[in-house]
């Protein structure tokens, strides 16, 4: 998979690029990352990528010839891609829109800076816009890094172990089950029992009991679009949540 980052800052991207397991795909040919500084594609003399905006008010706003011109030489360079803008005033990034853009070959994400971007270079050449979050960054570069870092986790062969992001808070509409590690005993806080027994289907269903619950106290709406197979909903029924989970479904209905 390759993406093309478009930036004034590109030396901004380098650490978190090259580090853990985005060096590692990298390192092993899964994913293809390049910075394309926008600055390049100035027309002017000046290397200008912003000017004032029309009609007067604050700030700068970045020239749509210049946008266009970083993401066409993308385009030269590694062929058609999904050319996605960071703007607060996208569509909401999250846990499924990263799996849909995991299916992609090729994305061209442009970070904007300033007051934003011109409005026709948003609507000529953009594909797509994508927030992370309703609060207001300096630039798009962070927001690239996370969808870059929360991408690559679910392309095939990159993370160590074949299952662990299908297990991920968030993959199956629930969050993850609290977790322990050495030593047994921390602040006087011993481990559940269960944890050490070897029983795999009894620590399965702690596990999903325990995710379930997490849910339900801290993220109650996202238990909304889950579905339970049968066995799920007879120890969901065992243990008296099943009633709960049935109102709060039928409640979003
Ligand atoms: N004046 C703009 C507004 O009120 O919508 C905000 C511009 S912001 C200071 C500059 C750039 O940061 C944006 O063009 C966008 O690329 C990026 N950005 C800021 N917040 C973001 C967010 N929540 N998600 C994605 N990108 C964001």
């Amino acid at each position: 998979m390759i993406f093309d980052i478009l930036t004034i800052f590109p030396e901004l991207l380098d650490s978190p690029l090259n580090e853990s397991i985005l060096r590692r795909a990298r390192e092993q040919g899964q994913i293809r990352i390049e910075t394309t500084d926008i600055r390049d594609f100035a027309l002017d003399k000046h290397s200008s990528t912003d000017d004032r905006p029309f009609g007067g008010g604050e700030g700068m706003v970045m020239k749509a010839d210049v946008l266009q011109g970083a993401v066409n030489h993308a385009r030269e360079q590694n062929g058609p891609g999904r050319v996605i803008l960071l703007s607060p005033q996208g569509r909401a990034y999250t846990q499924a829109v990263a799996e849909e853009l995991s299916q992609q070959e090729h994305l061209i994400l442009v970070c904007g800076r300033y007051e934003g971007v011109d409005e026709r270079f948003r609507a000529t050449c953009v594909d797509e816009e994508l927030s992370i979050g309703d609060y207001i960054l300096t630039g798009g570069e962070l927001a690239a890094m996370i969808i870059v870092d929360s991408v690559t986790r679910l392309l095939p062969g990159v993370l160590g172990c074949a299952d662990s992001a299908e297990r991920d808070t968030f993959s199956r509409g629930l969050l993850k089950h609290p977790q322990y590690t050495r030593p047994r005993v921390f602040e006087g806080q011993d481990i559940p029992e269960v944890l050490l027994s070897g029983n795999h289907a009894r620590i399965d269903e702690f596990r999903f009991l325990a995710s379930v619950r997490q849910t339900l106290e801290r993220r109650p709406e996202l238990l909304a679009g889950v579905s339970f197979s049968a066995a799920e909903v007879k120890v969901l029924k065992q243990h008296g949540l099943h009633g709960q989970i049935m109102a709060l479904q039928s409640e979003s209905a």
